[in-house]
């Protein structure tokens, strides 16, 4: 695992779109703490607040320009290269990659979407069950 920092009073690079009153938003701007694994030119690595493994990190672009998979991909295809390139880097630094893991894009409310703003979902640390049943 690399060294962990926080993105407290740390500036938002300089193609972010912001958005009021979302988390991830709050969260590269420094001004809602989070767990910091990794960053690179537009995206942003960190702890998820309710892991639902025990890996759970999320990769996000700092700007708030695109709300899910679908749209950062037509947006912006090459930050959708580098969000994916990012998951891969933390999957490997979290020593995810040989024993696997997952990476999940939630997409509006049937598949429990809550913040509209893309992020990339790093899932790993143990065999994870099967997805897509109902609760
Ligand atoms: P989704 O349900 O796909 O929209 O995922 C949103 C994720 O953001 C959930 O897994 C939450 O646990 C996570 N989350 C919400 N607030 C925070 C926060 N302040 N820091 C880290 N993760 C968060």
């Amino acid at each position: 695992m690399g060294q962990e920092i926080t993105a407290s009073g740390e500036s938002a690079a300089a193609d972010t779109t912001f958005e009021a009153g979302c988390i991830f938003c709050s969260i590269v701007r420094g001004t809602i703490p989070a767990t910091v694994v990794r960053k690179s030119g537009r995206t942003l690595a960190f702890r998820d607040i309710a892991p639902q493994a025990p890996a759970h990190l999320l990769v996000i672009p700092t700007t708030h320009a695109f709300a899910n998979a679908a749209e950062l991909a037509v947006g912006d295809p090459a930050l959708a290269a580098e969000l994916l390139r990012e998951a891969g880097a933390v999957a490997a630094a979290e020593g995810l990659a040989e024993d696997g893991y997952r990476l999940v894009f939630n997409t509006g409310d049937y598949a429990g979407q809550t913040v509209d703003h893309v992020h990339l979902h790093v899932l790993g640390g143990e065999a994870l069950g099967r997805f897509g049943v109902p609760e």
